[in-house]
């Protein structure tokens, strides 16, 4: 008999995740609130529930997807959802979520007899539809043991970091890190094209010198040099700009807990939060070029 997961969450990444797992031989349960995302699981071979109690039912992994920290805890403290389960259901969130939000899910289950650990992802929409993700994931051991057939159902790597949180932690660093390249390889080539260098002239120095980084050589904001970049397809699809932003957000006051100061990714929170206020949450992160170079009167 197949293994049973309940998908809490089929959106951009859910969606494509939880028809991974039909693919790879579980038998999978799902729910969405949107009723476009429930059609879709549906035509991918997700059997859908009409809600979450429904859902979870004689599962033997719940696996969470959804927009927030906030949205996770509302689930996890909803009276009816743990007695729904069975007891011996393991509790995957993937979600990406504040460090002390996962520990507060992780104590949530422990209290109900279950068991949680934290599961971000990086890799995007891409790595949901191929498969491809990467798992950095906190909790006990053994559950990551337990956890790790149903996460390479969807992802080529797991990564187990420590405790309750520490997936979370890895995935903010991480993307705190992303936020603050990106940052830099605008402003260089704002710079650059001030000074009056062909940005393709300056990639080509750059891409194979010191300043080589994933957002040069792999998300290059200008279109041209990397054709895969979202730059060639205006900036859509790609990581959206509202992502990085409620990841740099979450990085700054993961540090305010921790008295770190970490000022360059405050920052780039900062370049983010009102790029994306002005309009661009939608389009990939590194349409930000397109915005330094409004603002430094470079044409584009
Ligand atoms: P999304 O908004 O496309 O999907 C979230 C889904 O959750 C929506 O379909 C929504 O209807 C559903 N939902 C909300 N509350 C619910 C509830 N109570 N019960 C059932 N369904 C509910 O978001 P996404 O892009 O799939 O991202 C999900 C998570 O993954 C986020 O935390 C995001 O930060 C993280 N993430 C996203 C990406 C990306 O590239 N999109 C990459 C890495 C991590």
């Amino acid at each position: 008999m197949s293994t049973t997961v309940a998908f809490i969450g089929l959106g951009q990444m859910g969606g494509p995740m939880s028809a991974n797992l039909v693919k790879a031989g579980f038998d999978v349960v799902g729910y969405d609130l949107s009723d476009q995302a429930r059609a879709l699981a549906e035509a991918s071979g997700v059997r859908v529930a009409p809600d979450v109690v429904a859902a979870v039912n004689g599962a033997e992994f719940v696996i969470t997807m959804l927009p927030t920290g906030q949205h996770v805890l509302d689930v996890y403290a909803d009276p009816s959802f743990f007695p729904a389960t069975r007891p011996d259901a393991l509790f995957v969130d993937s979600s990406t979520i504040a460090v002390d939000q996962a520990r507060s899910a992780a104590e949530l289950a422990r209290a109900a007899g279950r068991t949680a650990i934290d599961a971000p992802v990086s890799g995007g929409i891409f790595g949901a539809q191929n498969a491809t993700l990467t798992f950095m994931v906190g909790g006990d051991e053994a559950d990551v043991a337990s956890a790790k057939g149903v996460l390479e159902g969807m992802g080529k790597r797991v990564v187990h970091c420590g405790g309750h949180g520490s997936g979370q932690a890895a995935k903010i660093c991480n993307n705190m890190a992303l936020g603050i390249s990106m940052v830099s390889i605008c402003e260089a080539f704002v710079l650059a094209e001030k000074l009056g260098l062909d940005p393709q002239v300056f990639y080509e120095v750059a891409s194979t010198s010191s300043a080589q980084c994933w957002a040069l050589t792999t998300n290059c904001p200008i279109p041209g040099p990397v054709p895969a970049s979202p730059a060639n397809r205006d900036y859509q699809g790609g990581f959206a700009t509202a992502l990085i932003a409620k990841d740099l957000a979450l990085a700054s006051d993961a540090a305010d807990s921790v008295g770190t100061a970490t000022e360059f990714g405050r920052l780039a929170a900062k370049y983010f939060r009102q790029h994306a206020d002005n309009g661009a949450g939608k389009l990939d992160f590194s349409s930000l070029l397109v915005a330094l170079r409004e603002q430094a009167g470079v044409e584009s």
